[in-house]
């Protein structure tokens, strides 16, 4: 398979502004506030941004990171996010056809984008994200892979697993370890990446978490009560599971035949 450079100059632009919808989300989601109105505007003024001054990264570059009305610094975050998004939106078109799955893939992976950042800022896991992306993928689901059956078992094993560790964590700690937007979030990977590449999120995050969590207690003594933003680990886990996990996981049941 070669892929084609129109195409991925298609999802590469397309990323890019997409890209730019995600930063509204990253800001908006967790605040309860609508990310369609008002248009975007200046955080600081709150002066209404015209269209040359919302175009991806170019914008930024050009007003030197400064908003064009008041010149507050504008967070290199932004233009970040943009590329973050069309490279991975291109980075999938490298790695999967030109089929109905390459659609959910790239969805699911500008949705990991802004859970990622929505916890690692404000400690949360929107709904609309996981709770409308476990609809999504499970519909989803009914026509492309892993299917609907995968799907489900995803849902219920992932969403269990993690909400029974929990439950555990807070009877014998007496805190809560973890929270019901991590419980929603692994449910929501189980329903776009079935239950293997699910299981396989799941023990890379807690590998990466647990190794952040050793170097954090090796500096800081307050560290294990320190609640990592495990959201923040899920995601990056689940997008190379989505990317690279298959043949991982089929190495892995390669023994149980
Ligand atoms: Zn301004």
């Amino acid at each position: 398979m070669s892929p084609d450079l129109g195409l991925l100059v298609v999802l590469g632009v397309l990323g890019l502004l997409v890209g730019s919808f995600l930063n509204v989300c990253i800001y908006r989601l967790p605040r309860d506030r609508s990310v369609v109105f008002p248009a975007s505007h200046c955080p600081s003024c709150e002066h209404p941004l015209r269209w040359y001054h919302n175009v991806p990264v170019i914008s930024w570059l050009l007003l030197g990171g400064r908003c064009a009305f008041c010149r507050a610094p504008i967070a290199w975050r932004y233009p970040a996010v943009e590329l973050l998004n069309a490279g991975l939106w291109v980075l999938h078109g490298l790695l999967f056809p030109l089929e109905p799955l390459l659609f959910v893939r790239i969805a699911f992976a500008s949705a990991l984008l802004v859970l990622f950042f929505t916890d690692l800022d404000c400690r949360i896991l929107p709904n609309e994200l996981t709770v409308g992306g476990t609809v999504a993928g499970l519909v989803a689901a009914a026509f492309v892979p892993p299917g609907l059956r995968s799907a489900v078992i995803g849902v219920l094993l992932g969403g269990g697993v993690l909400w029974a560790t929990g439950a555990a964590y807070e009877r014998l700690r007496g805190v809560e370890g973890m929270g019901m937007g991590d419980v929603k979030m692994l449910a929501m990977i189980g329903a776009v990446l079935g239950w293997p590449l699910m299981l396989l999120t799941l023990v890379w995050s807690s590998i990466a978490g647990g190794l952040l969590g050793a170097v954090l207690l090796a500096f800081k003594a307050d560290a294990r009560t320190t609640a990592l933003p495990f959201g923040s680990f899920l995601a990056p886990a689940a997008l190379a599971a989505s990317l690279v996990g298959q043949p991982v996981v089929d190495w892995y049941l390669g023994f149980y035949r």
